[in-house]
């Protein structure tokens, strides 16, 4: 099942290749395969439909992907499952030549790919730094730290009608 993963463009199909499945989570996340960085906290299998196709001498691979994984919230650092999505748009050309071309990954012949490798890369390039849990998440209360989408704090209620309320916050030395 694997191998159909691993692509050779010189022997392409004259109408190419497309497929439309789920790529398993264990594959992805699995250190000892590919070249590019596993994956991590993957929450299920990514779903993946693509296409690789041969034209004037390009071969241009296009896909849509999407899936979940665990995440922490850069508001509220709690654990939530992000939905990512995003495609891929790639275009090879078999060459002697390593540097790569204008938008265009030079291979040399026969032109292996790892259709693994590809998707793991596209989903690293679609990793955000900082993820919301939600929109609307209210993040943690600056004073004691609790977590606002579960109820106020008490220290909330007290420090909002002050004008100065963020210097009750601060330990000052008289
Ligand atoms: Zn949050
Ligand atoms: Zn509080």
């Amino acid at each position: 099942m694997q191998g159909r993963w691993h692509v050779t463009l010189r022997g392409l199909p004259s109408a190419g290749r497309s497929w439309d499945e789920p790529v398993p989570k264990q594959w992805l996340e699995d250190r000892d395969r590919g070249k590019v960085d596993a994956l991590s906290g993957l929450v299920s299998d990514v779903s993946w439909q693509g296409s690789l196709c041969l034209n004037g001498g390009i071969y241009r691979l296009q896909g849509d992907w999407q899936g979940r994984m665990m995440r922490e919230c850069s508001r509220c650092n709690a654990m939530f499952e992000w939905h990512m999505q995003g495609r891929n748009e790639r275009d090879y050309r078999l060459g002697a030549d390593a540097d790569d071309g204008e938008d265009c990954e030079i291979l040399p012949a026969p032109g292996a790919i790892d259709l693994i490798d590809v998707l793991r890369e596209d989903i690293w390039l679609a990793w955000q730094a900082d993820v919301l849990c939600s929109e609307s998440c209210k993040g943690l209360c600056p004073y004691c730290g609790c977590d606002l989408n579960r109820g106020a704090c008490d220290c909330g209620k007290k420090n909002s009608d002050h004008p100065f309320a963020a210097l009750a916050a601060l330990k000052l030395d008289a």
